[in-house]
């Protein structure tokens, strides 16, 4: 039996819009087509920043602006990967962001997945060397290990350089930062799947023995770049407000027109539909943010919450829409907030939409500087789905053939529909945690290993000295 809904007559308009209109797929095509990879910093992504504020102007959004910040800039340059011994071949590599300029010779070791035992089974034979990790996770892990991660492990272990291997045949190498927000300490770079299967093979035959020299080019420079923001005015209840977000940036060999624009664009047209029909029933502000510059260390969202830290107490809740507008299910993912989960499980049974309710948290996309400071946040997702790979994502075939338009619609409905009950429900049951309850969750949830990882990387380069 249907539940009672008392938002129908927004539902039937904004899903009815949604769902008679081009304007989504429009809007991907020109993110995608006019501005190419938006990759951060780039006249490209500054351009992708006037081309949504436009649009939010557009669609009768206020207080639109750009909200500049520097960050640590990366250009890529060439890479040269060869094999010296047992034979000599010249292998095709690309740097991965922040990776440095450098010249190494040396052994080369696999990590085989790169998961927490295959490191600790190389030990010590991975100083100085460089080592091979695919980008797949193992099955039996029970969770999917981020290159970051897997990077960051090589360093911890001494290495002097990282390759990171496509597990996906056909699509070339697979791109990525190594890094948040600086340059990386070592060097890294990624090759295809076949390639990976070739050093693999030549390491079982030759007991090990394989020696290479990687040069790489890259220039680490500071930057400028920027977040889109724009407001929907509530008509009650003063300062509080809804976030929803996504980044607009993408990685340099591709498009990125499901990571990240056809999110972006979905939290566009959830911009516009919220705005025509729901804009003067509003009880809360409904805040827009595209951010800049997330691919390289969300260093968009980062710096929001350091620029708006005085208003994070009126944020009652942030959704996050990376790459919403893809082919997994709409669900809500809820960064470990229990109380939260029947309120989403209700509006489910209002929407009668396909959207599980779940909660899991990771770090690897904007929500995340908004979790640390203990704002009740989510994103877009399926968490139902087992840990996968990215398939043809951060790869150069990222392409705009590829995105759906019936996805869009569904991931813009899911987007409006969802924010507009989190701005009008009277009651809202979650408070922003206080650090000490942010902590407890980054030092024990399962899902944040890769975060942990990270702060002990930081912590030995500062001790150093790097
Ligand atoms: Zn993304």
């Amino acid at each position: 039996m249907n539940k009672t809904n008392p938002y129908l007559q927004f539902d039937q308009q904004m899903v009815g819009d949604i769902y008679t209109s081009q304007e989504v797929m429009d809007n991907l095509t020109v993110l995608c087509d006019e501005y190419g990879a938006r990759f951060a910093g780039t006249p490209e992504e500054y351009a992708a920043a006037n081309f949504i504020a436009d649009r939010f102007k557009k669609y009768g959004l206020q207080n639109v602006r750009l909200e500049d910040y520097p960050y640590a800039g990366w250009t890529r340059g060439t890479a040269t990967l060869e094999v010296l011994e047992p034979i000599r071949r010249k292998l095709h590599c690309i740097s991965l962001p922040y990776c440095p300029a450098d010249d190494i010779t040396t052994e080369l070791v696999s990590a085989g997945h790169g998961s927490p035992p295959e490191y600790e089974a190389l030990a010590d034979t991975a100083a100085n060397t460089i080592v091979m990790a695919k980008s797949s996770s193992p099955p039996d892990l029970g969770r999917w290990v981020h290159r970051k991660e897997k990077f960051e492990r090589a360093v911890l272990a001494g290495a002097s350089g990282f390759i990171f291997v496509s597990e996906h045949p056909g699509v070339g190498p697979e791109t990525g930062s190594l890094q948040n927000n600086r340059p990386a300490p070592i060097p890294g770079i990624s090759v295809c799947k076949e390639d990976g299967e070739f050093l693999t093979r030549l390491l079982d035959r030759k007991q090990g023995k394989v020696r290479l020299k990687l040069q790489t080019t890259d220039v680490n420079e500071p930057r400028t770049s920027w977040n889109v923001v724009a407001d929907l005015p509530g008509h009650e209840n003063g300062s509080e407000m809804v976030v929803v977000g996504c980044h607009y940036d993408g990685h340099d060999i591709s498009q990125g027109a499901h990571d990240p624009a056809s999110g972006m664009v979905s939290v566009i047209e959830a911009a516009r539909v919220l705005s025509a029909y729901a804009g003067d029933s509003l009880k809360r502000t409904v805040r827009f943010i595209a951010f800049g510059t997330e691919e390289i260390g969300l260093t968009g969202a980062f710096r929001y919450v350091e620029a708006h830290d005085s208003e994070l107490d009126n944020i009652r809740f942030m959704l996050n829409m990376d790459a919403a507008g893809g082919a997994s299910r709409k669900g809500i993912v809820l960064h470990q907030w229990d109380a939260l989960g029947t309120f989403f499980n209700t509006a489910r049974e209002q929407m009668n939409a396909e959207m599980p309710v779940g909660q899991k948290v990771h770090s690897y996309s904007d929500h995340f500087p908004f979790f640390l400071k203990g704002v009740p946040s989510s994103h877009i997702g399926d968490p139902e789905a087992p840990p996968s790979g990215r398939g043809f994502g951060h790869t150069a075939y990222d392409t705009l053939d590829k995105v759906k338009l019936e996805n869009l619609r569904a991931a813009s409905a899911v987007g409006a529909r969802v924010t507009l009950r989190c701005a009008n429900a009277d009651d809202f049951p979650a408070k922003r945690r206080s650090q000490e309850a942010v902590q407890e969750i980054v030092d024990t949830d399962p899902g944040l290993e890769g975060y942990r990882i990270s702060l002990k990387l930081t912590n030995s380069v500062s001790e150093i000295g790097v």
